[in-house]
């Protein structure tokens, strides 16, 4: 739970080393110099995979008869050049019922660059079209998970880092292994007990596994696990393989939820709340936390009534433009790298929700330094994080004016990924997703029924399975005991339109951010704030508010403030709104805790931090949230939905399990508990 108890600071993950080799006559294939072993077989790879981990854990058999409303969830160590899950993709693609869904997670401590993914794909001409969604969300190498929707029935999660620790962290359960890596001789590293420990505790009930390899230290490590093997033919030239499942001798406790027990023995509060029905679930709340709620949900095929009693994005979420970007702390700790996946997810979302980019761009940010200290600041972070170039890179003064296009010598961090988004015709665009009903009516109370939640609208009344609170500020009202406070933000705007005397059109390329920030100017404005007022739910627009934004804007960029005709206030037209915030400035996403029952089920921590509990925390049955985003909604809320979602629809998370707890609405209690307060 608290920073300390985990590493926050990940190792940073390099790119493969590669040589290309073809044989005599056949296909280019990569070979790695560093472990002296090549990624598949160089006479016919696709058929390796088919033979070795497909047919070994019959999926042709399994995926044509999944029944199940989850997934069908594979896990795999060493994701190479993606040959085996892409093949795995393809016998869903042939085998399985219309509505059945596929959930593939791979795990990668070196991965290829895009450049040579692309080079091992032109072998497969039958894989073309896996490969193409593939290399359109391939993340860039930063440690952690990256969660790829290939389809609208098929995700891929990457775990960047050593498939060990990566599967230690796992919050989700698998079906069949692909047991793949080099070979045993060149890599044992990877093929150590902790690997076959995350194995078993990460398995669903009779999950099979499947592997090129005979070596007698993987056979005794799988079954110290609880795994049963047996050798069978292998592939080519090789006599031996081995296949089998997880048996374990020694009974276990059968989970009902998506989270192995085991997993959580440390932090028993956080075990989540066993899968309830799903298929009518009410989202209150339609600014982006619920859109994305209620797109997420609907996706995997509840049916989502999504609540307001504005319409949609009528609250925070309401701002004609909102930059994609997150300040991170100068160390790594949970909540910068929550951010940091949330900013790649959001934009690999983007990009698939909208790629012709009618209503965002990833025009990149510039995070000037300007106080005294921030250029050290800002060296001291780059050394920290380790990130590679593509997601942020210093700009010295001269390269700074280069890409804002105006007249800029400071020193700034570059991210290129970062951008604006239009969230009012992003929720708008969520919400109109299949299965979504919206109403627009005010939630009166909620009354829990044997079958679930039923909600008063007005004179109405509506029954669903579940409910999520995406009410922002609200959420006070409703989430009792939850600690939230409001947090007023105005934003200017100046309109630019020739003629109309209030200023020229400013050249501006990038979002540039210091205190305040500035968009580069769309439809003839520009757009710049915003103002940060805790404890303030005032949302009307104030004079003395713009002209804070304008003397920001002033500091920050010059040259131009200086191009507009007009400098005043009263030039300026402007949104005022009211934005909820945690203690921690991080969002609350995941079930409703019983707060007072939190508190006096793990009262002895307040003695003892150390002490050691059974009892998994109780939450209200079927209420969930995604609230206190802050400003930074627009990069958290999209990963919250989808780790809700994700929750609810009995998936695995799509961000490392520490971070999910992270992120949990009752880690307050729990760190307060063990102040001692
Ligand atoms: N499954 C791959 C495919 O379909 O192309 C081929 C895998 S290749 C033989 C082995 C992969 O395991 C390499 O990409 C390598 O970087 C990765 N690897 C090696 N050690 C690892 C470790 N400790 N954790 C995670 N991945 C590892």
């Amino acid at each position: 739970m608290n920073d300390k108890s985990v590493p926050s600071h990940r190792q940073a993950i390099r790119h493969a080393e590669l040589d290309w080799r073809a044989d005599d006559g056949d296909v280019e294939a990569p070979f790695s110099t560093a472990y002296d072993d090549v990624y598949f077989s160089r006479q016919d790879g696709r058929e390796e995979t088919r033979f070795v981990f497909i047919d070994n854990n019959d999926l042709p058999q399994r995926l044509a008869t999944w029944g199940e409303p989850r997934p069908f969830t594979i896990g795999e160590t060493g994701f190479g050049t993606g040959l085996n899950m892409l093949c795995a993709w393809a016998c869903f693609d042939e085998n399985a019922p219309a509505e059945a869904r596929l959930h593939l997670i791979s795990t990668e401590k070196h991965p290829l660059t895009r450049d040579a993914l692309e080079r091992a794909w032109r072998s497969w001409p039958q894989l073309a079209r896996q490969a193409a969604a593939l290399l359109a969300q391939w993340p860039p190498a930063v440690a952690g998970v990256h969660r790829l929707q290939l389809d609208d029935r098929v995700i891929l999660d990457l775990h960047f880092g050593d498939a060990a620790d990566c599967l230690s962290r796992l919050d989700g359960r698998v079906d069949a292994w692909f047991l793949d890596g080099f070979a045993p001789s060149k890599n044992p590293d990877m093929w150590r007990p902790e690997l076959f420990t995350a194995m078993a505790t990460a398995s669903r009930p009779g999950a099979t596994f499947a592997t090129f390899t005979c070596a007698g230290f993987v056979r005794r490590g799988l079954a110290e696990a609880g795994f049963r093997w047996r050798k069978v033919p292998g592939f080519g030239r090789k006599r031996e393989m081995l296949r089998g499942e997880h048996a374990p001798t020694a009974p276990t406790a059968v989970s009902p939820t998506s989270r192995a027990p085991s997993a959580t023995a440390a932090t028993p509060w956080f075990q989540p709340p066993p899968p309830r029905p799903v298929d009518h679930v009410a989202v209150i709340g339609a600014g982006i936390a619920g859109t994305s709620v209620a797109a997420a949900l609907a996706r995997r095929g509840s049916r989502v009534t999504l609540i307001d009693r504005g319409g949609i994005a009528a609250g925070a979420s309401g701002n004609p433009q909102a930059a994609l970007y997150v300040k991170m702390a100068i160390e790594p700790n949970l909540q910068s790298r929550f951010y940091l996946a949330a900013l790649l997810y959001t934009q690999r979302w983007l990009a698939r929700l909208d790629p012709e980019r009618r209503w965002w761009s990833d025009c990149g940010l510039l995070q000037l330094a300007g106080k005294a200290g921030d250029v050290e600041r800002q060296r001291r972070f780059l050394a920290h994080y380790d990130l590679p170039p593509s997601v942020v890179a210093a700009s010295a003064p001269s390269m700074v004016t280069a890409l804002a296009g105006v007249e800029l010598p400071r020193h700034a961090l570059h991210y290129p990924l970062a951008g604006w988004v239009d969230p009012v015709a992003l929720c708008h665009h969520l919400a109109a997703t299949s299965g979504v009903e919206i109403r627009r009516a005010e939630l009166k109370s909620l009354r829990e029924t044997e079958a679930g939640w039923q909600l008063a609208l007005g004179q109405d009344s509506l029954n669903v399975d579940q409910v999520v609170f995406a009410t922002g500020h609200a959420s006070r009202h409703w989430l009792d005991g939850l600690p939230i406070q409001p947090v007023r933000g105005q934003i200017s705007t100046m309109s630019l339109a020739r003629g109309s005397g209030s200023g020229t059109v400013p050249s501006l390329d990038r979002i540039l951010c210091a205190e305040g920030y500035v968009m580069p100017p769309r439809d003839g404005r520009l757009i710049f704030g915003a103002t940060f007022s805790p404890n303030d739910d005032d949302d009307t627009v104030r004079s003395s508010d713009h002209r804070r934004n304008l003397e920001e804007l002033a500091r920050m960029v010059p040259t131009l403030t200086e191009s507009l005709a007009d400098r005043s206030p009263a030039a300026c037209g402007g949104r005022a709104s009211v934005r909820a915030a945690s203690p921690d400035k991080t969002p609350y996403a995941g079930p409703l805790p019983e707060f007072d029952r939190w508190r006096q089920d793990y009262a002895a921590l307040s003695k003892d931090a150390k002490r050691s509990f059974s009892q998994p925390g109780s939450h209200y049955p079927g209420l969930w949230m995604s609230t206190a985003h802050g400003s930074r909604g627009m990069v958290s809320a999209p990963l919250c939905a989808e780790l809700i979602a994700s929750r609810l629809h009995d998936e695995p998370m799509p961000l490392e399990r520490e971070l999910v707890d992270h992120l949990h609405p009752g880690r307050r209690i729990i760190a307060d508990l063990i102040r001692g307060r």
